[in-house]
């Protein structure tokens, strides 16, 4: 599955919002309950009214969201990337995760304490990004200085790795995270395997005070700019109004949100941002057994979308019986669908899109 690494500052209310989050999703997905994989790592339901929709139509007696992990990792710190705070193992947790969800604080409250004394979220984020550009950078050094005796021997592989550090290299000397580099679609597989921390995408996550929730203030505007000129994703989060929801049911807590002039709940907001910064969409099994929802990346074909199912459904894809959720509404189902000449048997090519409801067949 994908995975959200929460990053930020000491006190800008991270283990809040990831307590609040993992706890909303108990309360709310019945029927998959929230799993807590350690004290960190927590796994939520990805939120989907479509889901729903087709599992009343189907019958269907299981609704299986799809999921997204959150990991909070505590111990950014100015010197993280000189082994202060927590130092490296924080690092190795952001280095497996897909994107970073970066916490900062928008909100004014002189009883807690900021680590600098005031309250610049853009200067805030300025300084993790700092630390994570110096720790690229001394892995960087040390990985190129492991490729020497390879590039010598004239191995190939080692080359391009060497020339893609050397780019990721000259952006961050000059104060540019690596994702600033433009890479050439043939690098591409190779550039995401150098597993860089300034590579993954990044949503900021501004929190502000509880009557600041549904428009922001002067600080998440700032971080909005901030995350619009780096092409980064942006959303507003009250992480005390996320705090209290966690601990209503989804009826009371849907109340709430309208009284705060709220349309939905920070953790829908937050997964949703998730989805379009990492290019994500959703394709759907149903049948009467279950009705189960399914992550791939955009552009995905159609043997790849069955192998997150099953490996096996990859490697002895036939075809894919296909058809697109607004004709599976409309027809009230596969039959009917089928009927109207709406189920569309599609090959290894097809490129899945958002929504679809997939029948893959395929070969033992
Ligand atoms: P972390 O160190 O980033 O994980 O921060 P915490 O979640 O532990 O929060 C630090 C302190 O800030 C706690 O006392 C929280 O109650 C408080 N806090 C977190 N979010 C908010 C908020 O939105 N408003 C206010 N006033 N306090 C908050």
């Amino acid at each position: 599955g994908f995975k959200m690494g929460i990053v930020g500052l000491p006190n800008v209310g991270k283990s809040t919002l990831f307590n609040a989050l993992t706890k909303t999703a108990a309360a709310q997905a019945a029927n998959f309950p929230f799993c807590t994989i350690e004290p960190n790592v927590g796994e939520v339901a990805v939120p989907d009214p479509r889901l729903d929709q087709l599992a009343e139509i189907a019958g269907s007696k299981q609704i299986i969201p799809t999921r997204m992990t959150f990991v909070d990792i505590a111990g950014l710190v100015k010197g993280a990337s000189k082994g202060e705070g927590l130092g490296n193992q924080f690092l190795a947790n952001i280095r497996e995760c897909d994107a970073i969800a970066h916490v900062v604080r928008c909100f004014e409250d002189g009883d807690v304490v900021h680590v600098e004394g005031r309250v610049d979220p853009v200067d805030d984020a300025q300084v993790i990004e700092m630390e994570l550009m110096l720790a690229d950078l001394e892995s960087i050094e040390k990985r190129r200085a492991n490729l020497v005796r390879k590039l010598k021997g004239n191995d190939k592989e080692a080359a391009v790795q060497d020339r893609l550090l050397a780019a990721a290299q000259a952006a961050l000397e000059s104060d540019q995270p690596a994702r600033s580099v433009v890479v050439d679609a043939d690098d591409m597989k190779q550039w995401k395997m150098l597993q860089l921390l300034t590579q993954k995408p990044i949503l900021y996550v501004c929190n502000v005070e509880e009557d600041k929730a549904s428009k922001g203030n002067a600080h998440s505007d700032a971080v909005a700019k901030m995350a619009a000129d780096q092409g980064a994703g942006a959303v507003v989060i009250s992480a005390k109004i996320e705090e209290e929801i966690s601990q209503l049911d989804a009826e009371e807590a849907e109340m709430f949100l309208g009284e705060m002039g709220l349309e939905e709940a920070g953790l829908d907001r937050l997964i949703r941002a998730g989805y379009e910064l990492l290019h994500l969409e959703t394709y759907f099994t149903v049948g009467p057994k279950e009705a189960r929802a399914w992550t791939i990346p955009q552009g995905t074909a159609g043997p790849a979308a069955a192998g997150v199912i099953h490996g096996d459904f990859e490697k002895g894809f036939i075809r894919a019986e296909t058809i697109a959720y607004d004709d599976y509404i409309a027809c009230k189902g596969e039959t009917g669908a089928k009927d109207a000449g709406k189920m569309r048997a599609e090959g290894k090519s097809y490129i899945v899109q958002d929504g679809d409801v997939m029948h893959f067949l395929f070969n033992n």
